[in-house]
């Protein structure tokens, strides 16, 4: 079974086999185009996923679209709506900004091969269900309301908050802010469930009109999606606190008892050594990969060949040397498939799979696929069946050139091909040579095979 890092417990944990499990993922605020380093966070989840799914586990997916309700600051959880800010800055309604973004997210994770999830619900639509949280957590003495309309989770009724940042509440003191306190607040680390707001983004509620804050959605929408038990929680690295720190103490609230069993976060992708961002202003998109010339899939490569725990540096070499590998082993896969057919090499496979449950070490799984790729003891036919197997996880289309139409033969090539095949049957093995570097040198590379010469 897959063992994976949990970042509340702080080591690796093995994840406990069922028929089913259940996992949460925070998805995009969808008021612009994601970038590569948010794709990353959600690759992590589709590794996890396609993992246990090769071990027969159902998996269960809930991924959030977030419309409304996070601000611009959202450590300190102030300055204006994300979507309402850029809506107005795009001159459209912030519902056909959301569309608009949610749709372009939908084909960038499509394009990486990330598995739709099977619960995809939007913030705007669920509100119902945060209304009914937000009761419940006053109902039982977590959350009050305030004569602004404003709800405030009661940080200090839930002692154990920090569990997965290592922030303690008594450390969380706002001296290090400049401005004080806010008034309404019993304690300082409190956070708003609901903000008072009219207009646009606003709802009805028995506290007042206003919109949810940003940690409530995640809650609701797992315990009404996914139920009182979730296996995994997974999310970028810098969404533990305060995040998932204000969602686990809402949802374990709720429900009375651990609602998450693993926390799991992935680190930051880096471009030209800062983390990527549209504040940075080193954001790369999907879209700049493809304009680039380069396969979208070479991304997923890139991405697979680190760690998910580690930091990542992103560049462009690094992509076009993912993109040649992709090529490369798209051909090779065409080739062997033109062998007979052979079982896997087991003794590698068993090897990348062991790398896969082993906190997903796909470095260490891309590591000994080269090495079966180079080994000559190996026939091709496993090989081919061993690349296709592993792509199950890996995803990168390794089949896509099998039976394609072959390139056109450049110039005088077709003539060399035959005298060269001409010269195998009359045993001139040296004129064959002599013919093989010719075509090499056309661009041409000829393989001798049982059934005669091919050439790619
Ligand atoms: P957002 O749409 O801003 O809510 O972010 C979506 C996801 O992307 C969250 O899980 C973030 O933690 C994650 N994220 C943001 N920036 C990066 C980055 N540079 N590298 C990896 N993940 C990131
Ligand atoms: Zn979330």
């Amino acid at each position: 079974m897959l063992r994976i890092y949990d970042t509340r417990t702080r080591q690796v944990e093995e994840i406990e086999r069922a028929r089913a499990l259940r996992m949460y993922t925070c998805g995009p605020t969808v008021y612009r185009h994601a970038h590569v380093g948010n794709l990353r966070s959600y690759l992590l989840s589709d590794l996890i996923r396609r993992v246990l799914e090769r071990q027969r586990v159902r998996m269960v997916v809930c991924q959030n679209i977030t419309d409304v309700g996070h601000l611009v600051d959202d450590v300190d959880d102030t300055g204006e709506d994300k979507v309402r800010m850029q809506a107005r800055a795009e001159g459209r309604s912030p519902a056909e900004l959301a569309r608009h973004y949610e749709d372009a997210f939908r084909r960038d994770t499509l394009a990486l091969n990330l598995r739709p999830p099977e619960h995809t619900p939007r913030a705007s639509e669920t509100i119902e269900l945060m209304i009914e949280l937000v009761a419940k957590l006053i109902e039982r003495g977590h959350a009050y309301a305030v004569p602004d309309g404003s709800v405030f989770f009661d940080a200090r009724t839930f002692p154990s908050y920090g569990e997965i940042s290592g922030n303690r509440l008594d450390d969380l003191k706002p001296a290090h802010r400049i401005e004080a306190v806010d008034p309404r607040k019993r304690f300082h680390a409190d956070w708003a469930l609901w903000k008072p707001a009219e207009g646009e983004l606003s709802w009805d509620a028995p506290w007042g009109a206003g919109f949810p804050g940003w940690h409530l959605e995640c809650s609701a929408m797992s315990l009404r999606f996914l139920g009182e038990r979730v296996d995994l929680h997974t999310g970028g690295i810098d969404l533990r606190f305060p995040h998932h720190e204000d969602e686990r103490a809402q949802s374990d609230s709720a429900a009375g008892h651990e609602v998450v069993k693993h926390w799991v976060h992935g680190e930051h992708l880096l471009f030209d050594g800062r983390k990527m961002a549209k504040s940075t202003g080193n954001v790369v998109l999907l879209s700049d990969v493809a304009e680039a010339g380069l396969d979208p899939l070479a991304v997923r490569l890139a991405f697979l060949e680190h760690r998910y725990r580690q930091q990542m540096n992103l560049t462009w070499d690094t992509l076009r040397a993912a993109d040649r590998t992709l090529r490369r082993w798209r051909t090779r896969v065409a080739e062997w498939s033109e062998s007979p057919s052979s079982p896997m090499a087991m003794p590698y496979v068993e090897r990348v799979e062991a790398a896969f449950d082993d906190d997903l070490d796909t470095p260490a799984a891309l590591r000994l696929m080269r090495e079966l790729e180079r080994d000559p003891e190996v026939a091709p036919g496993a090989k081919f069946e061993s690349f296709l197997h592993l792509d199950q996880v890996l995803a990168l289309e390794l089949s896509s050139d099998i039976g394609k139409a072959p390139a056109a033969l450049p110039a005088g090539a077709a003539e060399l091909l035959e005298q060269r095949s001409r010269a195998r049957e009359a045993r001139d093995w040296d004129a064959a040579d002599r013919l093989r570097d010719a075509l090499g040198e056309l661009g041409v590379r000829v393989s001798d095979t049982p059934g005669g010469q091919s050439w790619s």
